[in-house]
């Protein structure tokens, strides 16, 4: 980046006045600092504070400083928790200022980092991250499971839950089927959300997938989306309005987490959960799902439904929970740092006493999964969704 860069990019994104907002109105209090869960991983430099961050990006906007190889790559250490913007009491969307500046490290040939590339190059192939089969992205569905052909609710499955982690789709589908709500589902015609592409910067490829799917919705006459996964409903129904908005794409529809489904139909009675499961559950509450979309209760309301169960917190939970160390691209390329932030909020949960570790993110639960095993915890590690599957029946 030259040394009068004005962050070009900022301006395209919509995001100039978030940056000069941010720029003029951080108090430099350093309240986001001691909350980022990768800053001690800078050796507890100032410089690899989120306080610092924005700082830099002041002196770039002014012509004094340049976006290096080294600030691009303090950047990708971000798992985008948004714990800095939940202490921020000056209200800076730093997050998408992460992204943004993200974006232009991208645009001036610096960033990704390799394993984002990696899988970018993947998405551009297979539409997803992975590089699974395009046409086995249904190869989750059971042979009991029969989306309708048309429906106002479209059942979205998303890259990790399609290909890696069924369980989470099959239970989702399994109940709408039992309770008799139509769904319908596209399948192989469905391309990744973009959420790895876009927290990662490569927003080209993000408004390719972006369009495709939106299209397709607006073919399907789509007026509901709903997801398993917390990541896809993150962005679904925060980046999809704005993307559609950029690309002069028609909008409107609505988008749920499987949670709230499952809330809806508690409350409603048409599911009643009558099989007791003696366990201690402490909860985590994902980032993408907690202070991203402030699904906080309904995780909650869904295990104390649930006969036997006692839920136990752990003393940083709900706005205040630590992070799983997976988001923003941190377990890619930086799997060391990922794989010390999970160990220590299983030691957290280890000691709430509890015997079984429950959350509602894909990504929360590969983590824990691998930290469990590596720490030869006693604890088991069990989804919200799995446990109310298994009282159902
Ligand atoms: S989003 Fe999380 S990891 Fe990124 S700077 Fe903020 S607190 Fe740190
Ligand atoms: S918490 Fe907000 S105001 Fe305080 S240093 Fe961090 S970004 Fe600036």
């Amino acid at each position: 980046m030259t040394k009068n860069s004005k962050l070009s990019l900022f301006d395209e994104l919509g995001l100039s006045e978030s940056l000069d907002y941010a720029l003029s109105t951080c108090a430099r209090c350093g309240f986001c600092k001691p909350v980022c869960p990768t800053h001690p991983f800078g050796g507890g430099f100032e410089a690899f504070s989120p306080r610092s961050k924005i700082y830099h990006l002041k002196k770039i906007k002014d012509g004094k400083g340049e976006l290096t190889n080294d600030w691009v790559e303090r950047l990708y250490q971000c798992t985008t928790c948004e714990r800095c913007v939940e202490v921020c009491q000056t209200d800076i969307p730093l997050v998408q200022i992460w992204e943004a500046a993200r974006a232009e490290s991208v645009k001036m040939g610096s960033g990704p980092m390799p394993a984002h590339k990696k899988f970018g190059k993947f998405v551009e192939e297979f539409d997803n991250p992975y590089g699974e089969p395009k046409a086995e992205r249904d190869r989750w569905l059971l042979p009991d499971i029969k989306p309708s052909e048309k429906a106002e609710i479209l059942l979205f499955g998303g890259c990790t839950c399609s290909y890696k982690m069924p369980p989470m789709l099959q239970t989702g589908a399994k109940i709408l089927t039992r309770v008799g709500i139509p769904f319908c589902y596209a399948g192989g015609k469905e391309v990744c959300c973009s959420s790895p592409i876009l927290r990662t910067g490569q927003i080209e490829s993000a408004k390719r997938l972006i369009g495709s799917n939106v299209d397709l919705f607006n073919e399907m006459g789509v007026k509901k989306i709903v997801t398993p996964c917390s990541g896809c409903s993150k962005t679904l129904r925060h980046d999809y309005p704005v993307w559609a908005k950029h690309l002069g794409k028609k909008w409107d529809i609505k988008v749920v987490h499987f949670s709230e489904i499952y809330v809806d139909l508690l409350r409603q009675k048409k599911l009643k959960p009558v099989r007791e499961l003696k366990r201690k559950v402490t909860y985590h509450d994902p980032c993408h799902l907690g202070r991203a979309q402030n699904i906080y209760d309904e995780p909650r309301e869904i295990l104390n439904s649930i006969p036997g169960i006692e839920l136990i917190e752990m003393d940083f939970k709900r706005k205040d929970s630590k992070c799983c160390g997976a988001g923003g691209g941190v377990k890619a390329n930086y799997p060391d740092m990922a794989t010390e932030i999970s160990n220590s909020r299983v030691k957290e949960a280890e000691e709430t006493g509890a015997d079984t570790l429950v959350t509602m993110c894909p990504f929360c639960q590969t983590s824990f999964t691998q930290s469990l095993k590596a720490l030869n915890s006693p604890l088991q590690f069990a989804g919200v969704e799995e446990l109310l599957l298994e009282s159902l029946e």
